[in-house]
């Protein structure tokens, strides 16, 4: 028995499934103990070039040490006091503001849940409505009013599918599911439920369905429909934020949503994330006096986070980290459709930037249901023959790689030499 196998016997006693959130309980089921720039190793030594990135926060890489240097720096002098503010959090928040278009003021929180939780919220409050739109394949967190129609089994597309077994069913009925890129969709949505949906919040780049971009005209449609119909725009950029660009991928395409919530990759792997949005609707908050929609948290604003976020912000501003992590993004997928091209495999490569993933299916998906044409099975059997080649990517169905500012040309020859051999040996 290896160490990793030895460590999951003995987590297992205390943890139901040896792990501490869903997905992590994958086979080959590995521990890892270090992580430093591209790299991860696990309990029995074995060293792996990190595309899974821990689902998108490590934009510079594991351990980068000028984030944390900051971060040390920052718990010697401030950890928390709980009552007013810090010169940490007024810098991470000017950082913010000055970056991302549609955020004329933020507030700090600890996770892309609790973000995506306050800003339905905040779109209730504003419009007095009850109902949002989502869309299928979307993730925005665990909790109730968006844990439903994700991942759906092919038969739930669309239908009703919560994600949780005791999820209110209120919760569940005031979260309308449309189809991502499908205009007409949404417009027949807005209009079978008139002057009731408080927003439509989405990923602008579906990357929890691996990278399915919006097509040209849909996030502007959306901006016009919500306009039209009196309803906020909220773009979950948990994902998409700071890792396509430092104004988020809104300033990417142009289009400017009510609200915004980030997490992951503003602070390199610390835990902090973000809601931001219009100055007159952040005002609702109470952490303004005469506001009335609770926003509270004990560890909102620690230091840990908000010196590595600015940290973070710090190095993307000063050092051509997006210029790398693009340039890394567009070789790794040209010289992907080249190999699938040479090999007869039927493959759609997509990407933005610093993210790619392969779909084994011959056409651009441009929503969850197209991937019902994708072959998973061969998906996560490729993913899997390559963890054993020392390139670790998620083996489960429909997950996106992600660079960072710490791998090379050397990492990306390594791991094109490794996708060809394995793609050989497994179409014979
Ligand atoms: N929104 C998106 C787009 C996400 O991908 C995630 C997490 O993966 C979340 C929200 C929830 O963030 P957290 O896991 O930090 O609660």
């Amino acid at each position: 028995m290896n160490n990793s196998a030895k460590l999951r016997e003995e987590s297992n006693k205390y943890t139901p499934g040896g792990v501490h959130s869903a997905t992590r309980n994958v086979e080959p089921f590995l521990v890892f103990t270090k992580g430093e720039g591209a790299y991860i190793y696990d309990a029995d030594g074995k060293k792996y070039i990190d595309y899974q990135a821990a689902f998108g926060p490590y934009i510079l890489g594991h351990n980068y040490p000028y984030v944390n240097n900051k971060v040390i720096q920052a718990l010697s002098t401030t950890d928390m006091y709980g009552v007013g503010t810090t010169d940490l959090e007024i810098e991470a928040s000017r950082k913010i503001t000055t970056h991302v278009p549609s955020a004329e003021q933020v507030l700090l929180c600890n996770s892309g849940s609790e973000a995506t939780y306050h800003a339905i919220r905040l779109s209730r409050a504003v419009t007095g409505r009850r109902k949002i739109m989502k869309f299928q394949g979307c993730y925005h967190g665990w909790h109730d009013y968006v844990a439903r129609n994700m991942l759906s089994a092919w038969d739930k597309i669309g239908k009703r599918d919560p994600g949780s077994a005791g999820i209110l069913d209120e919760a569940i009925d005031n979260t309308l599911v449309c189809t991502f890129n499908d205009l007409d969709d949404v417009e027949r949505t807005f209009n079978e439920n008139k002057g009731e949906i408080a927003a439509i919040i989405l990923e602008p780049i579906p990357h929890n369905i691996g990278i399915i971009m919006p097509q040209p005209g849909f996030l502007e449609g959306l901006r016009e429909l919500c306009t039209a119909n009196g309803s906020l725009l909220i773009f979950d950029e948990v994902i998409t934020g700071f890792r396509h660009d430092l104004g988020g991928y809104q300033k990417v395409a142009g289009v400017t949503p009510d609200l915004t919530t980030m997490g992951k990759a503003m602070a390199n792997g610390f835990p902090v994330a973000a809601i931001a949005g219009k100055k007159e609707y952040m005002q609702r908050f109470n952490t303004q006096p005469g506001g009335d929609v609770w926003f509270a948290g004990t560890y909102n604003g620690h230091a840990v986070g908000t010196a590595a976020c600015i940290a973070t912000i710090e190095t993307m501003e000063n050092e051509p980290v997006h210029e790398h992590i693009f340039r890394l993004g567009d070789r790794m997928r040209t010289e992907i459709r080249g190999i699938v091209e040479r090999l007869g495999i039927k493959a759609y490569v997509a990407g933005f930037g610093s993210t790619w993933t392969t779909y084994f299916m011959d056409f651009e998906p441009v929503n969850y249901t197209d991937l019902q044409h994708n072959d998973a099975q061969f998906y996560v059997a490729y993913r899997k023959k390559l963890i054993e080649k020392g390139i670790y990517k998620m083996p489960m169905n429909i997950k996106r790689n992600h660079l960072s500012y710490s791998h090379t040309d050397k990492d990306v020859d390594f791991t094109l030499e490794a996708i060809e051999t394995v793609l050989k040996e497994m179409v014979g």
